[in-house]
């Protein structure tokens, strides 16, 4: 394969194949480099799947795949503007996790991991469990949860067959848990596996296939790790490299302010995140007290000249009211990137497009979409 894993620290570089997910040298980051290209017309001629960008995935041979599919982009007036919603609710797992796990295990099965574990709230356990299951011959998984996560989520993760660990206490005890399990295994962590990035990457392919080959003006995510916010940077820039398309759009990070650890630390221009002290929120799944890659998010929203913005509990609540009474049936974590529309400075609506991430399904957490909608 022509590509590498690479130690953020040092520099060192190790063959893909390796099954490693941090750092041998310094337990740290690994991020991986692949030669990316572009054949847009050899692309145009395949089928509408995120495998149409193959020549940009850090894979050879088969895939592990539930039946992927380009995810549409629809047009909507939210608080006065007119955005475009990325709807990544129609992947098999009924979010955007899928493009990461997809990548993950399918690297996972070629080099011959037989068992991953991996930690989430809900929606990354879900991918990953589906993903697992399908994999031939199939991957045992261990999904660590915290006891609070969405059962709609825990039920996906069961009735695949992963082992699922309910753990007390907050998201960070559910991590340090996984973390010693990850010792004996591969961890396949949406947070530190750099095979999930460029997974998540595919959704910046798509959409700017979906423009013509053309870059928006700004993308909003909602962000806890950044597995998406991350992705969106590396693909555009992949993009801009090939000349695909001239510039970066402005990456708009949503956290929500009960837990805003990038968000302050834009306020403050510091490089890295301090763990935020956190309090309970909706938007369960961006509730990231102190993101792994934290440091590699600052960075890729100031060097796109995005922001990173904090919306409350009240609005999440008004903007997940205003999509499911249209239709938009989506759980309440991606409602903050609704929120977020209304909050937008002038410039980052001035030059091209907004497109608005949708994350997540509504049937994952229907019982909770109940509850807050009234
Ligand atoms: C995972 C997830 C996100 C973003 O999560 P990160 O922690 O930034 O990777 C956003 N919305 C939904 C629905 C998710 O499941």
């Amino acid at each position: 394969m022509s590509g590498a894993l690479v130690c953020c620290d040092s520099g060192e570089r190790f063959p893909l194949e390796m099954p490693i997910w941090r750092s041998p040298v310094t337990g740290g980051l690994l991020d991986l480099e692949w030669a990316s290209r572009f054949p847009l017309e050899a692309i145009a001629a395949r089928a509408m799947t995120m495998w149409r960008y193959r020549e940009a995935l850090p894979l050879v041979g088969e895939v592990v795949s539930l039946g992927e599919t380009v995810t549409p982009l629809i047009e909507r007036e939210v608080h006065g503007r007119r955005v475009l919603l990325k709807m990544d609710t129609r992947f098999a797992s009924g979010s955007y996790k899928d493009r990461g796990a997809a990548v993950v295990v399918s690297h996972c099965a070629r080099i011959g991991v037989r068992h991953i574990v991996e930690d989430s709230s809900g929606n990354a356990g879900a991918a990953f469990a589906m993903y697992a299951s399908a994999a031939e011959p199939g991957i045992a998984c261990d999904i660590y949860v915290p006891e609070w996560a969405s059962p709609g989520k825990l039920i996906q993760v069961e009735v695949s067959g992963a082992r699922l660990v309910r753990v007390p206490g907050t998201r960070a005890d559910t991590s340090r848990a996984v973390w010693e399990a990850a010792q004996g295994s591969y961890y396949a962590s949406h947070s530190w596996n750099p095979f999930f990035f460029h997974g998540t990457k595919t959704f910046a392919f798509e959409v700017c296939e979906q423009l013509g080959w053309r870059s928006p003006g700004a993308v909003v995510v909602p962000t806890g790790n950044g597995t998406l916010l991350l992705g969106c940077a590396i693909g555009f820039e992949e993009l801009r490299r090939a000349g695909v398309i001239d510039r970066v759009p402005r990456l708009i990070a949503v956290q929500s302010r009960a837990c805003m650890p990038l968000v302050v630390a834009m306020e403050k221009g510091s490089g890295a995140c301090e763990p935020f002290n956190a309090t309970a929120t909706v938007a369960e799944g961006i509730a990231i007290a102190n993101p792994v890659r934290g440091a590699q998010c600052l960075a890729a929203i100031r060097a796109s000249d995005g922001c990173a913005v904090a919306v409350g509990e009240e609005e999440v609540v008004a903007a997940l009211r205003w999509a499911v009474a249209r239709g938009l049936f989506i759980e309440p974590t991606c409602a903050s990137a609704i929120a977020a529309v209304a909050r937008l400075r002038e410039e980052d609506a001035a030059d091209g497009e907004v497109v608005v991430a949708i994350t997540g399904h509504g049937l994952k957490s229907a019982e909770r979409v109940r509850q807050l909608v009234g």
